[in-house]
């Protein structure tokens, strides 16, 4: 008996392109290239709550933040 892949290679090529955050998350939050002004976390860093703790999301000033920016670049 032969054990087959769960998906097919190309059905996963073409799911990953369909899906470009698949298997390489938190690249889903854009609004991470700024500063938080809510938290002051840095580029890059997710936002902290007021006790450190790692933020699931992001605040949402930073994406307004965010999105000033991009809208000032285009
Ligand atoms: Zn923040």
């Amino acid at each position: 008996m032969t054990r087959r892949p769960y998906v097919p290679a190309e059905a996963r090529a073409a799911l990953a392109a369909a899906l470009p955050a698949y298997g390489t998350a938190k690249v889903d939050q854009p609004q991470r290239e700024v500063e938080c002004p809510k938290c002051k976390a840095q580029p890059g860093r997710p936002c902290t709550a007021p006790t450190t703790r790692p933020l699931s999301g992001t605040h949402g000033s930073r994406l307004e933040a965010w999105t000033a920016q991009q809208g000032g670049q285009r």
